[in-house]
């Protein structure tokens, strides 16, 4: 064991060994590397024993790029990589400084900000999220007069979607609205004059949105000279969960190494989700004869996750999905207790058994951290989320509604965000609506002031107020001068303090229950606090928001304990001892909306997978027969019976536990055969007609 403990690369298998030792033997080889591998095989664990062995070869950290899909992600790789440095090196502290890691996203939100004189693009850009795009799409829409009413044109979340996946899919319009949309394809034309002056929108009021970030960093790298020059600053670029890229993303990674020297990439074909948003398994696929020399590819088959009941079933149900790269997976983790499928009758008795079964778990000595709950959409959590807060089951939500969606922390944001950038419409928009008597008309006479100025405080400073907001608008004077010359980053938290100061009194006027949402406020000043500069703060926190918890007071402390609940999407690349997963019926895995043709039915099968193969011990599939749904539009509420999903089939019952509960009141005669639909508030209201 002593010889383990300074030996980290020691229990790596040679599979393993040979994609970490990549390029490091005395013959050094240059292709670019391919790990790919079936889930729990140990991908990400190389690929960190891997940024460490480079570092220790000599590898300049700095000079090293790692992408991963989440910050999250990024974080733990960093905390993987030093403990393996630490192993060598010895000490207790991080050794030595660690590579750039980050999402495309924000890195390309880092190198942009670097090159923006370069690129025609002014530092100081606004990033806006999926709400903020949908909204101003929303308005330039209105501009245009496309408005949804009219005509039944696309709502903005639709159009977003459209737009986002032209953009991330390099693919034109028409082929996206035919393939994707075919209910929009009649307003092919509306929709182009609409993306134009959305783009020409975003231009005017010096705003990114997140496919931007990719677009004009790949533009970016189109450039040869900029190309040459950003790809010369790393020896090394690293990308885990390759499977998930979209062409934007490969196109980065070519430009930024076209021989492919350096460049090492892994991920599994089957656990590919993220097509839905334009992401495409080919990128993987064609990974080996992309660059200028053949890639080496490593393949891993064995799995140090599972025991073996459960990745049997995991291996059962992507077997069968119609389009796959066979691999061969098999553990050394024996087990006798098999996976257990759990038939419930309804959505209350499905959290309560999963809140028993998280309590017996606790009792056995899991703590709830090791555990997750996971689901095909956030809402399938709601009924679970008040059972566990009757409870007092501590939990964070990943992939749900998040912390900055509440109206309080956006307003906040918005104070700052407008100080960043004065051109920001939305920002603006919201800011200057805060105060009494100012309503969307003065707000636009306002930006269109700050627009025209040569210097925004000018402006500002000229203008004026309607009587109502004169109180109110000489303190956001003084505010908006005060943030304006603090643009350097020292006195970044002092202009949080300033803006939350100013903030408060209208928090009070505007809210009843201003005490609560005072504390998400002084929440989001703490979290500032933490960063140099404003720019930093609120890229970070556009881009990879905090997840929502069961108490409204922020973020859990390092030390407590609570259970993970996650979106399947969200869940990827990680594992838990214990894992339920919520609704496994057909209308929900495969989803309603992902019942159209067989690549859609398959990405269902492989989001199944991804959910089953994150399970070491213990893994609870959920059916219940009952739930309940609550829909925009025509459809109303209503109650939906529902079958297992049809990715377990019969054949594949005896390698479950199966459990129906509570005994009594089940007839399992009576399961649905399909979705059987029954408009139970429709015909309580049809009783008052
Ligand atoms: P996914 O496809 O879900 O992202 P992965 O292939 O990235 O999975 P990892 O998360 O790296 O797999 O590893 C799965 C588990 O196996 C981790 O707990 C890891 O520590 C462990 N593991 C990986 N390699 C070994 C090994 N050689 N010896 C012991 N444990 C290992
Ligand atoms: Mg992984």
């Amino acid at each position: 064991t002593t010889a383990r403990r300074l030996d980290p690369f020691a229990d790596l298998n040679p599979a393993q060994r040979e994609a970490v030792q990549h390029g490091t033997e005395a013959e050094p080889d240059l292709r670019p590397l391919l790990v790919i591998a079936g889930a729990g095989s140990g991908k990400t664990n190389t690929l960190a024993h891997r940024v460490a062995k480079l570092i220790l070869h000599g590898a300049d950290p700095q000079r090293m790029l790692l992408l991963t899909f989440s910050r999250r992600a990024a974080q733990e790789m960093e905390q993987r990589v030093a403990g393996v440095l630490r192993r060598v090196l010895g000490g207790t502290t991080t050794p030595t400084a660690l590579p750039w890691s980050g999402t495309f996203h924000s890195i390309g939100a880092r190198l942009l900000r670097e090159y923006a004189g370069r690129i025609g693009l002014e530092t100081n850009f606004t990033i806006s999220d999926r709400g903020d795009a949908e909204d101003l799409l929303g308005l330039v829409r209105n501009d245009l007069g496309l408005t949804q009413t009219k005509n039944r044109f696309p709502q903005k979340g639709t159009c977003l979607a459209i737009y986002s996946r032209v953009v991330n899919t390099q693919a034109p319009l028409a082929e996206v609205l035919q393939q994707n949309f075919p209910w929009c394809s009649a307003w092919e034309d509306e929709l182009r004059r609409l993306f134009g002056a959305y783009v020409q929108a975003k231009q005017e009021q010096n705003v990114l949105d997140y496919d931007d970030l990719l677009l004009f960093w790949s533009e970016m790298m189109g450039e040869p000279s900029l190309a040459t020059e950003v790809g010369a600053a790393f020896d090394h670029v690293l990308v885990d969960e390759y499977q998930d890229t979209n062409r934007l993303q490969a196109a980065i990674l070519l430009g930024l190494k076209p021989e492919g020297t350096g460049v090492t990439v892994v991920g599994d074909d089957a656990q590919s989700i993220y097509a839905f948003r334009g992401a495409t398994v080919r990128n993987i696929l064609d990974f080996p004869h992309q660059f200028r020399q053949p890639a080496r590819s490593v393949a891993l088959e064995q799995n140090y996750r599972s025991i073996q009941p459960i990745l049997a079933v995991s291996n059962a149900v992507i077997a069968a999905a119609s389009e796959r790269h066979a691999k061969t997976l098999w553990t050394d983790r024996a087990g006798a207790q098999l996976p257990q499928l759990v038939s419930v009758p309804d959505e209350a008795s499905e959290a309560r058994w999963v809140a028993d079964r998280i309590l017996q778990h606790r009792e056995a000595g899991l703590t709830l951290k090791s555990q997750a709950v996971l689901f095909r959409t956030s809402s399938h959590s709601a009924v679970l989320e008040l059972e566990l807060t009757r409870r007092n089951i501590p939990f964070v939500k990943f992939g749900g509604l998040k912390f900055l969606e509440a109206s309080h922390v956006k307003d906040l944001l918005a104070i700052l965000r407008f100080a960043q950038n004065p051109r920001g419409r939305l920002a603006g928009l919201r800011t200057l609506q805060l105060m009494p008597g100012i309503g969307p008309v003065t707000a636009t006479r306002v930006l269109e002031a700050i627009e025209q100025a040569a210097d925004p405080r000018d402006a500002v400073q000229a203008f004026e107020p309607p009587a109502a907001a004169a109180g109110e608008w000489a303190a956001f004077v003084e505010l908006f001068q005060a943030m304006h010359k603090s643009s350097g980053s020292s006195t970044w938290p002092a202009e949080v303090g300033l803006a939350k100061r100013w903030y408060l009194p209208q928090l009070e006027r505007l809210h009843d229950d201003s005490e609560a949402r005072r504390a998400d406020v002084e929440n989001l000043e703490r979290m500032a606090s933490g960063y140099a500069d404003r720019e930093r703060f609120l890229t970070e926190l556009t881009l990879d928001p905090p997840d929502a918890t069961s108490d409204q007071s922020g973020p859990p402390g390092r030390d407590e304990d609570y259970l993970i609940l996650s979106t399947i999407h969200s869940a990827k690349g990680q594992e838990w001892k214990a894992v339920f997963l919520l609704r496994a019926v057909d209308g929900c895995i495969p989803s309603d909306l992902g019942t159209g043709s067989t690549s859609e039915i398959d990405e269902e099968r492989r989001l199944l997978y991804v959910a089953l193969t994150r399970a070491k011990d213990h893994l609870h599939v959920m059916t219940p027969h009952r739930f309940y749904i609550t829909q925009q539009g025509s459809m109303g509420d209503r109650h939906v019976y529902a079958a297992r999903t049809r990715f377990i089939s019969d054949a594949l019952l005896p390698q479950f536990e199966s459990i129906t509960w509570p005994l009594a009141s089940v007839d399992p005669a009576r399961r649905a055969p399909q979705t059987v639909v029954m408009q139970i508030r429709d015909r309580a209201k049809s009783a008052w007609r």
